[in-house]
């Protein structure tokens, strides 16, 4: 699904010399590395705020603590997501409340929210979903009005724009209140391990969460909160400082890649292909709405699962992305729940396959993927 190898080849001489400078001061933990990333990355997404951490999952966790959510709380999320998103809510005794998706998009209904939103509604987590934004000009007004917090989960979305009505654009994860993403490997922006970060415009809630990260400490030895231990060490972030300024990069290459594959399925009907929102037309070359984390299509009049083990049987990698809706899965089942209030999840886990994505695509690459997909949905 990735070429996480041939990526590396390209930038091997930068990123091993700094991993090695890492080495040679041996400033393992919150080395300058660290601190050179985040202004690094604060610049790129233009936020005020960086905060790194651990992984993903904490970084969600951190942000649901930093804003004071308590136990009971409800917080509206996808049902159709990576189960990160529902567990750190769970693990902090807050109500997930899952709702349904669009068919198009894959990302958060507004109308499954306002349908879900109660007096004990507290927060949002909207998961930009594949690599493109949810509808975050409705979820920010749906916020305001009923004084709720919005966490974007962009664990999929780093480096995508999102534009506004007016055609003003923001970078994804510096629009909700506070932002987690993620930096495992196989992400948009990856390193050689685990990695996340926090990403906020809000002062003081960037202040709490420093601390939280760091076993809530505000001053050496004084712990004013309960924190967690969640560091992004300096080897992950000498490798991020060399890529980052690659991102763009990558996210292109992604985005030809998927203009490939949508060009050579554009007459399949058994198939759609994803489709860009935000007013784009197919595949922008320009407006980096969709940065593509997967290539997702979905298939009709096909044995779905069939089809996976045709394209493994060709040694061709894919993923249902998800195979089962979270408001299934035994961890997360809620007698609240009503099937009916999940018409597009419960279809989307039966069409869904994610076909390889990363930044190393050949073309005769793309070609065997897309002739081996055609050949057999048209057996
Ligand atoms: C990958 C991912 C996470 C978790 O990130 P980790 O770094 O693996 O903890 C959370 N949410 C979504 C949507 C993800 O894709």
């Amino acid at each position: 699904m990735v070429d996480l190898k041939g990526q590396y080849n390209k930038i091997k001489e930068t990123v091993d010399a700094q991993i090695q400078s890492v080495l040679d001061t041996t400033s393992y933990i919150n080395g300058p590395l660290v601190k050179e990333f985040q202004k690094n990355l604060e610049n790129y997404l233009g936020v005020k705020h960086v905060i790194p951490c651990a992984n993903g999952t904490d970084a969600l966790q951190i942000a649901m603590m930093g804003l004071g959510l308590q136990p009971g709380d409800e917080v509206i999320t996808a049902d159709f997501t990576f189960a990160a998103t529902v567990e750190v809510i769970a693990l902090l005794n807050l109500t997930p409340v899952l709702v349904d998706v669009n068919p198009d998009d894959f990302n958060i209904n507004i109308d499954a929210i306002k349908k879900a939103i109660t007096p004990k509604t507290k927060a949002i987590v909207p998961v930009h979903l594949f690599g493109q934004c949810a509808n975050m000009e409705a979820i920010m007004e749906l916020a305001k009005a009923h004084n709720l917090f919005v966490i974007e989960d962009n664990a999929q979305g780093i480096g995508a724009n999102y534009t506004y009505k007016d055609g003003t654009k923001a970078k994804s994860g510096t629009i909700g209140h506070v932002a987690s993403t993620s930096f495992f490997p196989s992400k948009n922006l990856g390193c050689y391990g685990d990695g996340g970060a926090i990403f906020t415009n809000d002062d003081n809630l960037a202040h709490t969460i420093r601390g939280i990260v760091n076993h809530g400490m505000y001053e050496r030895y004084h712990h004013d909160v309960v924190g967690v231990n969640s560091r992004l060490d300096s080897i992950q972030a000498a490798v991020l400082n060399t890529k980052l300024p690659l991102l763009d990069t990558y996210n292109k290459a992604r985005r030809n890649a998927a203009k490939k594959y949508n060009d050579a399925f554009k007459n399949e009907t058994k198939i759609t292909t994803p489709k860009t929102i935000n007013g784009c037309a197919g595949i922008c070359e320009t407006c980096d709405c969709h940065v593509f984390h997967q290539y997702t299509l979905k298939v009709t009049n096909v044995d779905r699962d069939a089809l996976v083990q045709h394209l493994n049987a060709n040694n061709i990698p894919c993923g249902v992305y998800y195979p089962i809706p979270l408001h299934s899965q035994k961890a997360y089942k809620d007698a609240r729940y009503n099937e009916a209030d999940f018409p597009v999840t419960n279809q989307l886990i039966k069409e869904v396959i994610s076909l390889p994505m990363h930044t190393e695509l050949e073309d005769d690459q793309i070609k065997f993927i897309t002739e081996t997909v055609k050949e057999f949905i048209n057996r």
